[in-house]
């Protein structure tokens, strides 16, 4: 068993952030993250971040490289990756890893969000050709028919872009109104090579090895659009499945927990997305995962 003042569950900017502060005051603190690397979702972004007052990033890798870097000088072997938590006892202050049994005077948790994955019948059959992430794969969608699902910037950004290369994309989202930013949703609109269908839907997907198009529901109506691609940005989910029924939640399966973090349980704090209430971007999980680390340090009697 291993045994630590301060568990970290989660990599990300709020894992992170938490980490570097309870060092700072002398913590000990072991993280514990299931991918490869720390980072959480910065590697996912394709595109610049022009939110964050500490410097200009041309895409989510480029922050993930500096947030190594810190990581590698500062929490070096505090971090454990691949090591995914498969499950948590909060009364007895455990969890179980890949590595074993750990247990903690305080923890935080900041295993934020994970891709929303589409749930259409018969997926199974076409999941090669279901993309989740579309900028790896570009020269995979040179010169292809596309269809894109949803609604919120990550989608019609992703339209915009492969309506650059693509030979044709359309644009499926279920309401009728774009959750989006107004001046992307105006490019989108007004875009010559994306095809928007509003109130639609997958019903199906068509070709008997390799994909030849979608069935949608439209306005009441059965529509078949030709494609070999069907990518989906239809948002995100918190990684908070582990602690159902041991903390208070709210009605979107995001943790309930005051100022500093303070979750429900006694020495339990959490930061990042999965905060209901919270704010999902990088300087709100670096901030909340700062607060939780005063939050631990005041609840571990250490004086300010
Ligand atoms: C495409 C995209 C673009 C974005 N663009 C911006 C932007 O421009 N500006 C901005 O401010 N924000 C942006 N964001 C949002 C930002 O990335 C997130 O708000 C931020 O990463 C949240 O940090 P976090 O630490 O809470 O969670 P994450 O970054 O999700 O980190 C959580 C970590 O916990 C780990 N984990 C989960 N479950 C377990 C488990 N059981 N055991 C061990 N480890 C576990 C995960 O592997 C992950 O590393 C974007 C997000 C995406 C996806």
């Amino acid at each position: 068993m291993i045994e630590t003042e301060v568990l970290v569950l989660g990599a990300g900017p709020a894992g992170v952030s938490c980490a570097l502060e309870c060092l700072d005051n002398k913590l000990e603190v072991l993280v514990l993250e299931r991918e490869r690397a720390p980072g959480g979702q910065l590697k996912q972004i394709p595109s610049p971040i022009r939110n964050l007052c500490t410097g200009y990033h041309n895409d989510g890798e480029s922050l993930a490289g500096a947030l190594e870097e810190v990581v590698h000088a500062l929490v070096a072997d505090r971090l454990l990756t691949d090591c995914p938590v498969s499950s948590v006892d909060l009364k007895n202050s455990l969890v179980v890893s890949n590595r074993g049994k750990v247990s903690y005077r305080a923890l935080a948790i900041a295993t934020g969000y994970r891709v929303r994955l589409l749930e259409v019948p018969g997926i199974e059959r076409v999941s090669d050709h279901i993309l989740y992430r579309s900028g790896i794969y570009k020269d995979a969608l040179q010169e292809k028919a596309v269809v894109v699902v949803g609604g919120g910037d990550s989608a019609l950004l992703t339209a915009l872009d492969l309506g650059r290369i693509s030979a044709s994309v359309h644009l499926i989202h279920r309401s009728s109104s774009f959750r989006a930013r107004p001046d992307v949703v105006k490019a989108v609109e007004e875009s010559p090579r994306v095809t928007v269908h509003t109130d639609s839907s997958i019903r199906a997907f068509l070709g008997a090895e390799a994909l030849t198009g979608v069935l949608i529901s439209k306005d009441g109506e059965e529509l078949e659009i030709p494609c070999s691609k069907v990518v989906v940005k239809i948002g995100y989910a918190p990684n908070t499945e582990l602690f159902a029924g041991q903390l208070d939640m709210d009605h979107r399966d995001h943790i309930i927990c005051d100022r500093s973090g303070a979750t429900s349980v006694p020495g339990v704090y959490c930061a990042g997305d999965i905060v209901s209430g919270g704010v999902d971007r990088i300087a709100w999980a670096m901030g909340s995962g700062t607060d939780a680390a005063f939050g631990i340090r005041k609840y571990l009697g250490h004086k300010f």
